[in-house]
Order: structure tokens, then sequence, then C-alpha cells
């Protein structure tokens, strides 16, 4: 399936939409969620047509993947949460409820973030 360059987050890059910055360099933008599922809640996208961790992986250029990577680091230090603890999430496809195809990392961070998934059932 082809990038759909009229995504959010497209948009967000070209700058037809605004979003809360905290941080920007040549790889990557990183922004507020609009719905915070933590105290903090922060999407880190690289600048590039990249669907999600998928297409990201196997087709970015090496030096965007290793800028991306530094990026999310730095904005985890940025929000001061490496002492306390973050969580950091990226969804690929349906089953992971992926609703923008354009790859974004989420970083949680501002309380106790519980268990990684529901517990599975017998
Ligand atoms: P995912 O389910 O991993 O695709 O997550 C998409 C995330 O994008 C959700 O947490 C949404 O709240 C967030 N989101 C959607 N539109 C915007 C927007 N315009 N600005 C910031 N975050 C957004």
């Amino acid at each position: 399936m082809a990038y759909d360059d009229t995504n959010i987050f497209a948009r967000i890059l070209r700058g037809e939409i605004p979003a809360k910055t905290v941080y920007e360099d040549e790889h990557a933008l990183a922004f507020h969620d609009i719905n915070p599922q933590a105290p903090q809640h922060i999407l880190v996208i690289p600048k590039g047509p990249y669907q999600s961790m998928d297409d990201f992986t196997a087709h970015a250029p090496d030096a965007l993947i290793a800028g991306f990577f530094k990026a999310v680091g730095h904005v985890a230090r940025q929000m001061g949460a490496t002492e306390t603890g973050y969580r950091i999430l990226a969804n690929h496809g349906a089953d992971a409820h992926q609703e923008v195809p354009h790859l974004h990392i989420h970083i949680f961070a501002g309380r106790p973030l519980g268990p990684m998934l529901t517990p599975m059932k017998d």
C-alpha cells in the first residue's frame, strides 16, 4: 500500500495544521499528542514518507533511522523522564490499532504506567 500523504501527521510536517511542537531537527518532529494518555504524552515522527515501523526500517536511509532514534532519546531526556521512567510504543497495522499511517513513536511519562499489555486469559 502506498504512503498516503494526506494523513494528519504528513499535514503537520508540511505546516498545514498546527501541532504543539516540543522538538525538531533535520530528522524528526516531536509534539504533544492531542488526546494524552499520561501526564506527558509526546509523539515523535520521522521527516519522511514512512507508514509505520515496518516501512521505516525496511526502506529509510540509515542516517534517517539513526537520527530519528537519537531524537526519540533526546525528547525523553528533554521531558525529564529518564529518572522516574518512561515508555515508548509504536503501533503497526490493524492488530495494534494504528490510527495514523505515518510512523510515530509514543513517549509516555509522568505516572506509573502499569502493565505493558492487558494480561491474556487462559
Ligand atoms: P496510533 O493509534 O498509534 O496510530 O496513535 C495515533 C495518535 O495520534 C493518537 O494517540 C491520537 O491521539 C494522536 N493524534 C491524532 N491526531 C492528532 C493531532 N492532530 N495532533 C496530535 N496528536 C494527534
